[in-house]
């Protein structure tokens, strides 16, 4: 933690002395500068510290310039809604993915397999031990990392994107009844599973980590250990954004093209607020340039988010506001033929276009 604290305030001292020198430099230059690239290069090594804090104090560079759009358009094509309605249609056919039940385990490794196909051998278990009324649960997270080849051995520009892949029951202490958990969250797994499909392929500069979680449900097990995993191998200071699918499946009918984008506002620290609404409004723009998507901002509510935000990272939320929407929400109803295919096939291609648009801040 007091790590944490000291490399943010180094953090902030070096963005302000970058900013004093890129403004000079700005005010020598301003009638040769046009656009885009001269300012990607200028800012660059501010990006590689941390690409959020660039974004925030180079607003300008949100406009995309059309070349690069059409190489962005190109990869978006890739996501694939068969596959992301097969892999919600497996992950609902487990009879529960409920954390305390017997089928967790083959969860974890179905997911693993899938993940070993998608993301050779870059793949493995976080395990924990909860401990819960009495009982012990011994629980996995699944981790996949996308390294950039050629980069040094740093862990810096890390951006990881987590979901949880448990479900549960309207009685959440009955880990034996029906919960399909079409919804939540096999629609924001299988997001997850569809990026790293396509990102594995590409050669990016960002350090990209993908985290299946167990747990959620029953308090956010193994986002808690997850991120108190990372902290104890120093690692959390080299988090430069967490981004979180929480359901991402349903539309009412009258709302198809609403997404809620959940930004940081207060919470456990006051410092990652501004990056995080940064991003928000980024992700927010880029849904409009890529997508048919109506983003808009809420604040953070309960997920595997809270964890990351109170060791200081930088988070976002992404979901369809089902808690409130969708009548099947924690009910054995959550099934595959309730969710909008099309719809979460635009939320993983709003995230994939945010990965390439941060990625080339690095470049
Ligand atoms: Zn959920």
């Amino acid at each position: 933690m007091s790590y944490q604290k000291y490399n943010r305030l180094s953090l902030l001292i070096s963005i302000i002395i970058v900013l004093f020198v890129a403004s000079s430099l700005n005010s020598i230059l301003a009638s040769s500068i046009s656009i885009n690239k001269i300012e990607y290069n200028k800012f660059n090594s501010l990006c590689t510290i941390s690409i959020i804090a660039c974004i925030d104090n180079i607003p300008s560079i949100q406009k995309t310039d059309k070349d690069l759009k059409k190489q962005t358009d190109l990869i978006l094509e890739q996501v694939n809604s068969t596959k992301l309605k097969e892999w919600i249609n497996t992950l609902s056919s487990f009879h529960t993915r409920h954390t305390k039940s017997d089928h967790i385990e083959n969860v974890a490794y179905w997911l693993k397999n899938e993940l070993e196909t998608l993301c050779e051998n870059r793949v493995f278990f976080h395990n924990f031990t909860q401990i819960d009324e009495n009982q012990t649960f011994h629980l996995k997270n699944i981790i996949c990392k996308i390294h950039d080849s050629t980069a040094s051995l740093q862990d810096n520009n890390t951006i990881i994107i987590g979901a949880h892949y448990d479900s549960r029951a309207e009685n959440i202490n009955n880990s034996e009844a029906r919960a399909p958990g079409a919804d939540d969250n096999a629609s924001g797994v299988s997001a997850i599973l569809e990026l790293v499909r396509i990102l594995s392929h590409l050669n990016l500069t960002l350090n990209l980590e993908f985290v299946l979680f167990s747990g959620e449900e029953q308090g956010k097990w193994g986002s808690n250990k997850y991120i108190n995993y990372l902290d104890g191998n120093n690692r959390t200071k080299n988090i430069d954004l967490y981004i979180n699918f929480d359901m991402i499946g349903y539309r009412p009918s009258n709302e198809t093209n609403k997404v809620i984008l959940e930004y940081d506002i207060g919470n456990k620290h006051v410092q990652n607020d501004n990056y995080s609404k940064t991003i928000a409004l980024f992700i927010k723009q880029i849904a409009s340039n890529y997508t048919n998507l109506q983003a808009q901002l809420a604040k953070l509510g309960n997920s595997d988010f809270i964890p990351f935000e109170e060791l200081g990272s930088t988070v976002i939320g992404i979901h369809d506001e089902g808690v409130t929407k969708n009548p099947n929400y924690h009910k054995s109803s959550d099934t595959p033929n309730t969710l909008n295919i099309e719809y979460a096939t635009d939320i993983t291609k709003m995230i994939l276009a945010t990965i390439l648009e941060l990625d080339r801040f690095n470049k």
